[in-house]
């Protein structure tokens, strides 16, 4: 089996109202999906959230050229012969997320080649793994009850809420929430960077006093410091990683005692192999994983490949704000029950796109991305807070 070519395609839909956030309004949602095909006619799926017209520019312009007539099961290589084309003007960012792209593509090719899940190739015995819902965007509080209540009838037990938003919103917001979900079901809040460090402790007490499961990214990715000072303080574990890339990068975070869980996302830190990779140097540290995902529900399955097939995986998140590209992606159904995302023994990584959804939303040409767009971020000036 060889590589024959490597597809590109970039999604975007336009909601009607939008949504606030801690990094602006966003009006619209983007990901992009990389399709390796094979001279024997197998595709394998991966994605990547960033701007498009990078994805296109690195998967399309650099990489194809590279691989082409490569043997896409020998992921390690492939990833070594793609890091170090891109090592000058990547290791964090767009080039990395984009080289993440084709790898997980790989890895779904591994699968089908040796006709297992990836989770079972991964090394996991058990085809789910615990998943929680990320909703709960800036909302008032019976609103965010409302919704809690909701998410917990659909079958999840775990639910995200953001704060950042001052105190006289995150401490009625978490209220409500925990109401609404009861005690037997879990609330993580994410703090979307704006902390300072006292400010993040004496949230953090109110946080653990309400039983909060863990408190995420109270401060931007390269203050280790502050990570360092407030891990251990509060009460509760502390979470970060999904503005990371590379091992490298959570080396860092590791090394400096920074955080208690670790969130690669195999479809932003540099692939399946480089999430892998930073999953068994966390375990080395005593660190858990608990993968950060977005965009779309060919992520989802991804980075739930690897939480189901290592003991130290947390839960892997689940989009809940509305996204097509969670909803309509696929041909079967994200299926969360009892708070377990249900994976299948299908081969590879078990994604079939549909293509209908693929028609619909297709961006024409990923350079031309209209303002307010957001993969993570919010694309254009006025749209940013
Ligand atoms: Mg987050």
């Amino acid at each position: 089996m060889k590589i024959d070519r490597i597809e590109t395609i970039h999604l975007r839909f336009e909601y009607a109202d939008g949504f606030l956030y801690a990094g602006g309004k966003c009006t619209a949602r983007v990901t992009s999906l990389v399709l390796v095909h094979t001279d024997d006619g197998r595709t394998g799926v991966g994605a990547v959230y960033s701007h498009p017209g990078l994805v296109e520019l690195v998967v399309k312009k650099q990489l194809e050229p590279l691989l082409v007539g490569d043997d896409p099961t020998d992921t390690e290589t492939l990833w070594w012969k793609m890091y170090r084309l891109t090592r000058w003007y990547g290791r964090k960012g767009a080039a990395m997320s984009a080289l993440g792209g084709i790898d997980t593509a790989c890895w779904d090719l591994k699968g089908q080649a040796a006709g297992k899940p990836v989770w079972k190739l991964l090394g996991g015995s058990t085809p789910s793994c615990p998943a929680y819902a990320s909703a709960l965007l800036w909302k008032t509080p019976a609103e965010l009850g409302e919704e809690a209540g909701t998410l917990i009838e659909k079958g999840f037990r775990r639910v995200k809420m953001r704060l950042g938003r001052g105190d006289d919103y995150d401490r009625p917001a978490v209220l409500a929430v925990r109401k609404a979900i009861g005690a037997n079901n879990d609330v993580m809040c994410d703090g979307s960077m704006r902390y300072s460090l006292d400010a993040a402790r004496e949230l953090g007490k109110f946080l653990a006093e309400q039983r909060v499961f863990w408190f995420e990214e109270p401060f931007e990715p390269e203050a280790i410091d502050d990570y360092a000072a407030l891990r251990g303080t509060i009460g509760i574990p502390l979470a970060a990683g999904e503005n990371e890339f590379g091992l490298q990068g959570f080396r860092e975070l590791l090394r400096a005692k920074a955080v208690d869980i670790v969130q690669p996302d195999v479809c932003r830190c540099g692939g399946l192999t480089e999430a892998k990779r930073t999953a068994d140097l966390a375990r080395e540290f005593g660190a858990r994983v608990a993968p950060h995902t977005w965009s779309d529900a060919a992520t989802v399955l991804a980075n739930a490949h690897l939480v189901g097939s290592i003991d130290h995986g947390v839960t892997v998140e689940v989009d809940q704000t509305g996204n097509p590209f969670i909803e309509e992606l696929l041909e079967e159904p994200l299926r969360v029950v009892d708070g377990r995302l249900q994976l299948s023994d299908a081969p590879g990584l078990g994604i079939r796109l549909k293509q209908s959804t693929l028609d619909r939303y297709r961006l024409s040409d990923p350079d031309t991305l209209p303002d307010g767009s957001y993969s993570d971020m919010v694309f254009g000036k006025k749209y940013l807070v």
